[in-house]
């Protein structure tokens, strides 16, 4: 396979990665992926890496026809047996000499018949996608998008996907090229970059005039000697080595800690559940216990009236989840504007937490 006949279109590719990676309203954390196909072949961001930082030479490389017949085949009903069959499908639709993972949402960027994709988690996009409203806001706001009900990650998504965007193509005698799925981001699909540049900026200027305000992010003044205090206490509770980051603004404190998880990255950064601590908590106790309820220790601690804290065992993951919580707290607010928030299903929560563990369980074999 000549791969030097697509340079231009991979250059464009790493470009638009690089372009939206970079910037925050769209992607944080390493999160969402991007793709570039031809007739035969698709090149999708591999699984661990970023799009800030990818270059054209970096995508897995995977052969279409392949990936098509998956559709039509039957897969064991058990869920693990059936995800791993999936995988290692996919890991066999990679081309010769292919040895990164794909990413885990291969087939649906594959399902799109357009040349360039798109997929990301924004803040304003999840907004209407993890509200009340959800489905009737994005029907109101962008009547040509399609919309995809919250559902397990993985094969059963894809299918889900494939069946509303025929569906769209019977009613309307073309292809969908915006698709939002509930509590989790959305597709933008075209076949060119200038097409893909365009189409988001056309959601994304439409989200923020229908949203009723922006998150008032502004730092608050704090006890500085109570931070510093609070910190070491959890640096100490987290384990040796450990870092913690603090952060204070109005939307942090009028957060409500309770609130369920409202998409997979934000279990994946900051865990299902978070601690709630006050000045009267005994802080060592409560974090104990939240250990032996969850089985994990809290990433996050929100201290009342003082602001947010974050743990991880590098300054990077500390900051990480203290990035992606602040980025629930701001979806949020901007829910405020279709009829408040409304979190992830039970299951699905439960799904994520597991699928986390077995992720990380499958990525260390496929290492090996
Ligand atoms: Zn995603």
């Amino acid at each position: 396979m000549d791969m030097t006949a697509f340079k231009n279109e991979l250059a464009a590719l790493a470009g638009m990665s690089n372009k939206y990676g970079a910037n925050p309203a769209f992607v944080l954390a390493g999160g969402g992926n991007t793709s570039y196909k031809s007739d035969e072949l698709l090149w999708i961001k591999g699984s661990g890496t970023s799009l800030a930082t990818i270059k054209a030479e970096d995508f897995v490389v995977l052969e279409r026809a392949k990936l098509n017949v998956m559709f039509g085949k039957e897969y064991p009903a058990a869920e693990a047996a059936r995800e791993a069959a999936v995988l290692q499908e996919m890991m066999d639709a990679r081309i010769e000499g292919e040895t990164r993972r794909p990413s885990v949402e291969t087939l649906l960027h594959n399902l799109f018949p357009q040349r360039y994709i798109l997929h990301v988690h924004p803040a304003i996009v999840n907004g209407i996608t993890c509200a009340v409203e959800a489905e009737g806001a994005m029907r109101r706001l962008f009547p040509d998008a399609v919309w995809v009900d919250a559902c397990k990650p993985g094969y059963i998504l894809a299918l889900e996907c494939k069946q509303v965007m025929d569906a769209y193509k019977a009613a309307n005698g073309r292809d969908c090229d915006l698709l939002f799925l509930q509590n989790h981001g959305i597709f933008f699909a075209a076949d060119t970059v200038e097409g893909l540049d365009v189409l988001a900026e056309k959601v994304m200027g439409a989200l923020a005039a229908a949203v009723k305000r922006e998150p008032d992010l502004t730092p608050i003044e704090t006890d500085a000697a109570k931070v510093a205090a609070v910190s070491e206490q959890l640096k100490a509770l987290y384990g040796e080595g450990s870092s913690v980051c603090f952060m204070a603004n109005k939307e942090i404190l009028d957060y409500d800690p309770a609130t369920k998880s409202l998409s997979p990255d934000h279990i994946v950064y900051a865990k299902a559940k978070q601690l709630a601590v006050c000045e009267k908590c005994d802080l060592a106790a409560a974090f104990a216990d939240f250990e032996k309820e969850n089985s994990y220790k809290p990433k996050i601690i929100f201290y009342k009236d003082l602001g947010m804290f974050a743990c991880g065992m590098s300054e990077n993951e500390a900051k990480t989840a203290s990035i992606v919580m602040l980025d629930a707290i701001k979806v949020v607010v901007y829910t405020e504007a279709f009829g408040g928030v409304s979190p992830m299903p039970d299951f699905l929560i439960d799904f994520i937490v597991n699928w986390e563990v077995e992720s990380y369980r499958s990525k260390v074999s496929l290492n090996k």
